[in-house]
């Protein structure tokens, strides 16, 4: 459990008049217990009353598991014949003094849940929305987050590596991401943070394309987006490199991508909008005449979900602090012709940005 997390939190509770919170998104358990678990279709959830300390409620099947990555945390398991809410209540209701207002996330909890509380708890209001606080607290790293997600990114490189190795002509698409994720998985990669994408020629033209049956043919760009989940956090890198000598389109399009990634990434430091970060990039792509191809954000948070604050987006004038983490990955998608994206995620530090994957960006010939 991370006390210093969960006194921030109480912070903003007392100054909010709430004297107790119900955080139920996995991935915030996780942030806030350092206890990652997936529950499915039961209730997973953390109860930080004000002036008691707080307790994890979970099936009785992850109870151990919950000990085990959590000190000092009062754990409560309930069996699947029970009524979870039940349970709930009766602890909520056995500290004093009796709660009179709950803080909730409103995008994680369902109304059928919501309701399962608040029925049983009348005399509470429910009205205090937890998400924008702790996406505020996620924005900035710790330096033992940071270790963790230079780890992840780590495995994004080594996935890199294993995938330029298995470009060959004639081999698919799917079959490169199954290599990718078969080695990952035997030296101890439990799960992806997303599925990982490779995508070859016309293909990688499309930025949401789907890996398929589709075969790597000779002077094609072949485009790698891949990432890993490593103790709770995220990594998420893109490399585009070429098979055999590319045309000089291709070629073109690599460097004017690469310089405009180069330029964004300089400018980062702290005191700096977000929304300016994202111009750089979208000007040097514009300057060669491809404004019309990259038709995304620069970036995105990253943390312990592959997609969160900030967004490195025009209009988003959130000035960027250290400690924030964040994506830049422009591209240029011509249909039916070529794709190419390049991306790292970054860690602000006091003077610029450090990248957690070093898998080299210039454009890879492999024969
Ligand atoms: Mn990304
Ligand atoms: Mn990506």
């Amino acid at each position: 459990m991370s006390i210093e997390k969960i006194t921030q939190l109480k912070k903003w509770m007392d100054a909010a008049e709430i004297d107790w919170s119900y955080i139920s998104d996995p991935s915030h358990i996780h942030y806030f217990t350092g206890f990652h678990s997936e529950p499915h279709e039961r209730v997973l959830a953390l109860f930080v009353p004000l002036n008691s300390p707080p307790f994890l409620f979970v099936p009785a099947l992850e109870v151990e598991e919950a000990q085990k990555n959590t000190q000092d945390l009062a754990i409560i398991g309930y069996l699947d014949r029970e009524n979870p809410w039940d349970i709930i209540v009766h602890e909520i209701l056995k500290k004093t003094p009796q709660p009179k207002s709950f803080a909730l996330e409103k995008n994680a909890l369902t109304l059928d849940r919501y309701e399962a509380l608040a029925q049983r708890l009348p005399d509470v209001t429910f009205s205090e929305d937890l998400t924008p606080l702790i996406q505020r607290m996620q924005l900035q790293k710790t330096p033992q987050e940071k270790a963790i997600m230079l780890e992840a990114g780590h495995w994004a490189d080594v996935a890199f590596e294993i995938g330029f190795k298995m470009i060959h002509e004639g081999i698919s698409e799917q079959e490169i991401v199954a290599e990718i994720e078969y080695q990952l998985k035997k030296q101890g990669v439990t799960s992806m943070s997303f599925d990982t994408i490779v995508l070859a020629g016309s293909n990688a033209a499309s930025p949401h394309g789907e890996p398929g049956t589709n075969k790597i043919q000779k002077n094609e760009l072949v485009l790698f987006d891949l990432g890993v989940i490593w103790k709770g956090y995220c990594s998420d890198a893109t490399r585009t490199v070429s098979y055999h000598e590319p045309t000089d389109l291709q070629a073109k399009i690599h460097k004017i991508v690469l310089e405009a990634q180069i330029e964004a990434t300089k400018a980062i430091k702290p005191g700096v909008k977000a929304s300016a970060i994202d111009k750089i990039a979208r000007d040097v792509i514009s300057s060669y005449g491809y404004d019309a191809y990259f038709n995304h954000r620069l970036g995105h948070g990253i943390g312990t979900t592959v997609h969160e604050f900030p967004s490195i987006v025009e209009g988003n004038d959130l000035l960027i602090e250290e400690g924030m983490c964040f994506s830049i990955e422009p591209g240029i998608y011509i249909p039916n012709q070529v794709g190419v994206r390049i991306e790292d995620c970054i860690y602000v530090n006091k003077n610029g940005a450090e990248n957690f994957t070093k898998t080299p960006k210039s454009l890879q010939i492999i024969n």
